[in-house]
């Protein structure tokens, strides 16, 4: 599904260069779980941002899906990325002014799904979630595991291929981020692709397999046994 071949990314200040990708080179297959692990600017999230096509790189090649994405115009980039990828940040990254619903089924407006069609899937996907009853609801009234939950119903709604959550739990108390982690469980053993940036072990146990970055550079890779003992 994706294959980086000697990918870099290099970020330029007036006072410094930081090259965050370093020559990285990377396949992963359809239905993994792949976790990214390593400590604070090691390039997680640059890493992540690419490969969700919300970030251009320097050199290198990245083919998602058989094609090749270097130098796509943002048009075509942000194309192929609402059609097959959700998201699940850290800050939820909801919008405010928009309700639970509305949040939930911005993706499906983007991709142009019908009003009776996006009103079916928004109540699979908020019953799913548990959030049924907060559908009116703006994001800053409700609690922090609520509001993971409906951006966690916004990455699924549209049933992407590939579904991409920096630190999903980093703002989550163990227990919900616990649903969260379970949740993403189910998606990846119903056949979505799993990439998690995470800094916690814990929550890599999650995953199929674990890659470890440092200075931009992958610095380990392991499959991991808990994973396939649940398949
Ligand atoms: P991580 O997610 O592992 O914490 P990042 O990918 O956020 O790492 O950052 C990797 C490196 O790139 C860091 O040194 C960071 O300071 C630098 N960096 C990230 N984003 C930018 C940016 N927009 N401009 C300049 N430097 C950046
Ligand atoms: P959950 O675990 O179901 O995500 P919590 O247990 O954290 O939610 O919250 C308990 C109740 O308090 C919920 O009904 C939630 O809507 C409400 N609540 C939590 N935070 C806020 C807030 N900032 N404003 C309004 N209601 C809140």
């Amino acid at each position: 599904m994706i294959h980086l071949k000697n990918l870099s990314k290099t970020y330029s200040t007036e006072e410094v260069e930081t090259t965050a990708v370093n020559d990285i080179s990377l396949e992963v297959k359809e239905g993994e779980f792949l976790a990214i692990m390593g400590p604070s600017g090691c390039g997680k999230s640059t890493l992540l941002n690419i490969i969700g096509l919300l970030d251009s790189f320097d050199t290198g090649s990245y083919s998602f899906l058989e094609k090749e994405m270097f130098g796509l115009k943002e048009r075509d980039r942000a194309m192929f990325r609402k059609q097959n990828i959700g998201f699940v940040f850290q800050n939820f990254n909801l919008i405010d002014e928009l309700s639970v619903y509305e949040n939930i089924e911005l993706p499906l407006v983007y991709n142009k799904i019908g009003k009776a069609d996006r009103k079916i899937r928004v109540e699979e996907a908020m019953e799913r979630l548990n959030i049924s009853h907060r559908s009116k609801h703006y994001p800053q009234q409700l609690s922090g595991g609520q509001q993971q939950r409906v951006a966690v119903a916004r990455a699924l709604v549209n049933r992407p291929r590939l579904i991409l959550a920096d630190e999903p739990t980093g703002n989550l108390d163990s227990k919900n981020g616990n649903e969260v982690l379970e949740l993403m469980t189910e998606l990846n053993t119903q056949g979505a692709t799993i990439i998690m940036v995470t800094h916690s072990s814990y929550d890599a146990g999650f995953s199929s397999k674990i890659i470890t970055l440092r200075d931009g550079i992958i610095v380990g890779e392991k499959v991991n046994q808990r994973q396939i003992e649940i398949i």
